[in-house]
């Protein structure tokens, strides 16, 4: 017996990174005990992307291999494209007619994404990119989820999701939606290899998939404490990258090594092979099956249109239900 129904889902945009991992390795263990939907929402990247879009195709397959290599099992949950579900699309749309444009408007970041957006040159000042959580929100409703797994950055969104299921019911006089709750994950902010944010455009990311080579060149390109010269110099691990990932990957370890930093005791060039070993013990298993997955493209969409079906399915039970309380379709 599952105790509820959940969705979530990852804006398509490139191939995942290990910051991404704790999130995954979240939906992976859900899978018992819930009844998941996972979306790959390509509709939600053309809120920023909407100029170009011809590598979309490909963000949403190396999204699919990333979760599959994962171990998100199309058994156990429904994996699924979100524009192949047009429900969502129907549902964003019903629902943008009782949503107040303040709720929108008032969203944290939207502001401010929008002005961060203008500086680098790309104008999202666009109904699209203002909807964008009204469509998360019809994303969770259409499949009256009554649990979503979220990061604490992501609260003010489900908030609006529930003040919407609750508007929803009060004007039609029903109880259709659930107010779904959030379940907070652990979300690792982990740096990328030269201490920034990680990203795909500053290329300081550690994708998913990376081979041996290129892993063990990333780790020898992190940023250690600069102050450290020589080997015997004392170090300062609080302003090394290494450190922050042996925290993440290795915390058995972690109170040994920065002994050892401090005292001098450690080069870094072995303290990156300690972590590049832990790396790839973690990584290896998930390359090996993204491999064996990227020769059976075929077999990768039957399995998103399998997932579009359990997601259709339930997700066309809800807009039967919204239609009628709504008097239209008929
Ligand atoms: S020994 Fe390790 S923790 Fe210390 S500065 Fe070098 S890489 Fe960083």
């Amino acid at each position: 017996m599952k105790q509820g129904r959940i969705f979530s889902g990852m804006r398509p945009t490139g191939k995942l990174h290990i910051g991404h991992l704790s999130v995954l390795e979240n939906w992976v263990r859900l899978q018992d005990s819930h009844e998941c939907f996972f979306g790959i929402v390509d509709w939600h990247a053309l809120t920023t992307a909407y100029d170009d879009t011809k590598s979309l195709p490909d963000h949403i397959m190396d999204m699919a291999l990333d979760w599959l290599s994962v171990g998100l099992d199309p058994e156990k949950s429904a994996v699924f494209i979100q524009s192949q579900v047009k429900q969502h699309g129907e549902l964003h749309l019903l629902l943008s007619m009782i949503t107040p444009l303040p709720w929108l408007e008032r969203v944290p970041t939207y502001k401010d994404q929008v002005q961060q957006l203008k500086l680098q040159g790309k104008d999202i000042n666009t109904v699209g990119f203002l909807g964008y959580p009204l469509l998360m929100a019809a994303d969770i409703l259409v499949y009256r989820a009554d649990t979503v797994p979220v990061g604490v950055d992501q609260l003010p969104h489900l908030e609006l999701c529930r003040e919407i299921a609750r508007r929803f019911n009060y004007l039609y006089q029903v109880s259709l939606f659930p107010e779904p709750q959030a379940s907070l994950s652990r979300q690792e902010v982990l740096p990328g290899t030269d201490g920034r944010k990680m990203s795909k455009s500053y290329g300081n990311e550690i994708a998913i998939g990376i081979d041996s080579n290129e892993l063990a060149q990333k780790v020898r390109q992190m940023v250690t404490d600069p102050a450290r010269i020589r080997k015997d110099d004392p170090g300062h691990p609080e302003v090394c990258v290494v450190h922050t990932y042996h925290q993440f990957y290795a915390p058995e370890d972690v109170a040994s090594l920065e002994e050892s930093c401090r005292a001098g005791q450690i080069g870094c060039v072995e303290c990156k092979k300690q972590l590049t070993g832990k790396l790839e013990e973690i990584l290896a298993p998930i390359r090996e099956k993204r491999k064996s997955l990227e020769q059976k493209p075929e077999w990768v969409k039957e399995i998103l249109a399998e997932g579009r079906k359990k997601a259709t399915l339930e997700a066309e039970k809800t807009m039967a239900l919204v239609r009628e309380v709504m008097s239209v379709g008929w």
